[in-house]
């Protein structure tokens, strides 16, 4: 499906990877042979051998290590190339359906805490412009001074109907006079 393009190897790439190849199995079979003679070493000689066991398991995690990146770097390239597409869909889908879970959660929790009374007074009150009490957010007209509230003010620009106090347009950005 997609275009593998090989680099050419530099040379010194290509050194790298064969020092890589000869030294990491040398070191696995030198950390397996450390890590055999360190357990015999502890029923045989004295259980201060465990040392020899312990010198020898980085010796044989960095020799796999360095085989995998000399022998499997190619192969691993390819795979991630493959993979990564699909990882990061799968990604991205388990973020969404996450967040959406999330989000849901949160809402419910809303409600409940709302319908339970708890989180202060569910209405949102804001100010009238002229008198300056406080009104249920979306009510057309102040219960105090009948100062006509909400969005009613249109844009010359857009047509937008804005807030009466609003300097400029939310929709546009004209400046109201
Ligand atoms: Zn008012
Ligand atoms: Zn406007």
């Amino acid at each position: 499906m997609s275009i593998v393009t090989e680099r050419p190897l530099d040379p010194g790439h290509a050194k790298t990877r064969n020092t890589l190849r000869t030294v990491g199995p040398i070191l696995i079979v030198l950390g397996l042979v450390l890590i055999v003679l360190g357990i015999a070493g502890i029923f045989l000689v004295s259980p201060v051998c465990i040392v020899l066991a312990f010198v020898g398991m980085p010796v044989l995690f960095v020799g796999s290590s360095m085989s995998m990146f000399g022998f499997v770097g190619r192969m691993a390239r390819y795979q991630a190339q493959e993979v990564a597409p699909v990882a990061k869909d799968t990604f991205n889908y388990m973020a969404k359906g996450t967040s959406d879970g999330v989000r849901t959660m949160a809402s419910a929790l809303g409600q409940g805490l709302r319908e339970g009374g708890f989180g202060g007074s569910s209405q949102m009150m804001v100010r009238c412009h002229q008198c300056n009490a406080l009104v249920p957010d979306g009510a057309t007209f102040c219960s105090q001074c009948g100062q006509t509230l909400g969005k009613t003010k249109p844009c010359p620009g857009c047509q937008e109907l804005n807030e009466l106090d609003a300097k400029f347009c939310d929709n546009c950005g004209h400046r109201f006079a």
